[in-house]
């Protein structure tokens, strides 16, 4: 047992930790549960203004609890791993229906809760609570793996076991708060993915990658499984108004719950598509250049394709969660949340329209 590692961190933590983030201002087991889920694959100045918003309309669980579905994606639009908000959204009414408002106290019940995982609910309870529990999440496997050299991938369990038995061992019965703080800020801010910044490291006398100078060397990446690219074509079809059709996705899988464009193979006939599913005849057609989207697991090659079609009365069904969507800003339908490539397909389209209405302007003072 290394027995400075835990006093080490804590020291450094004293002059060089963070204190004064949004949700350690006035700390709350709600602050911290929120921040705590918008923290997982994102950083802190990316989550900054994000949770500002959310905390602005959502200040408590019953906040959170009683809004729509579509209200709390719109807030996450732009976040990414929307199944975090979903979840969020089902652990808040859970909280509401099943503990009478009231966070639960023990890791148990709150590992229970929809999106919630051992190393979170560690973080929310000492963070918020000062119980102690460790936590692991890639900051802490980072500093972990290279201060003991650990070989494997932390996918695998046998791996994965190994962390957790040094993450509890290091955690200390006192100032839990702090030191789960201190190890996530190591982290993020010293021991960087490239480059650690190891002679500002407290732990840097005994970390065994940095004595190897083999700190690049770890942790040892998942094995490497070809990426797989899907593609297919997004449909902008715009009505004489101006407006765009938009359809709401399923509750479940990639985007879910968030409104988007209707979408076709790639090699689908655009012309049949659009008048078997909507019973609209296209004017005029553009086909604008392939964007990708990259998700964790996959790239998306979205071709976006533009259709004017000819009849202002939609046969759209509402049955399909199908709407004719204003781009103008005064007009725009607000709390729809995007998914950020549609969001920015929609701008784009926004911007045409308005070029569109200038010229025809100055072509009517000419
Ligand atoms: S000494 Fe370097 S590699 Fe080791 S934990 Fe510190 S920053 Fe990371």
């Amino acid at each position: 047992m290394k027995p400075l590692f835990s006093s080490s961190v804590l020291d450094w933590f004293d002059l060089h930790g963070r204190k004064n983030l949004p949700w350690q201002r006035v700390k709350s087991v709600y602050n911290v549960w929120i921040s705590e889920i918008m923290l997982q694959q994102t950083q802190v100045a990316t989550v900054i203004p994000y949770y500002q918003r959310f905390m602005q309309s959502f200040p408590d669980v019953s906040a959170l609890a009683d809004a729509s579905l579509d209200d709390v994606l719109s807030h996450w639009a732009g976040l990414g791993y929307y199944a975090r908000a979903r979840n969020l959204h089902r652990a808040a009414q859970m909280i509401r229906d099943d503990y009478a408002l009231e966070f639960p106290r023990d890791i148990d019940h709150v590992i229970d809760l929809p999106g919630i995982g051992k190393s979170t609910a560690g973080a929310i309870l000492s963070l918020a609570l000062n119980q102690k529990h460790a936590i692991l999440d890639g900051n802490v496997k980072r500093v972990l793996a290279r201060y003991h050299r650990i070989e494997g991938w932390a996918g695998h369990t046998r791996v994965l076991n190994q962390y957790w038995q040094y993450a509890e061992r290091y955690t200390p019965l006192n100032r839990v708060a702090d030191y789960n703080q201190a190890m996530m800020d190591l982290g993020s801010m010293v021991c960087t993915r490239s480059q650690p910044q190891c002679e500002r490291c407290p732990l840097n006398r005994s970390c065994e990658a940095h004595r190897y100078q083999q700190e690049s060397s770890f942790p040892l990446p998942r094995p490497k499984k070809p990426q797989l690219i899907k593609q297919t074509k997004m449909l902008m079809l715009c009505n004489e108004q101006n407006n765009v059709l938009i359809q709401q996705r399923p509750p479940v899988g990639i985007w879910g719950g968030l409104w988007s464009l209707p979408e076709c193979a790639p090699d689908e006939d655009i012309y049949a598509f659009v008048e078997t599913h909507f019973g609209q005849k296209i004017k005029t057609i553009t086909e604008w250049e392939t964007v990708r989207h990259t998700f964790s697991h996959f790239h998306l090659d979205i071709t976006p394709i533009k259709a004017v079609v000819d009849d202002p009365v939609s046969r759209v069904m509402e049955a399909d969660a199908s709407v004719w969507y204003n781009t103008e800003p005064t007009k725009k339908k607000q709390h729809r949340g995007f998914a950020a490539p549609v969001k920015r397909l929609l701008e784009r389209l926004e911007m045409q329209f308005q070029d569109q209405s200038q010229n025809e302007i100055r072509r009517e003072y000419e």
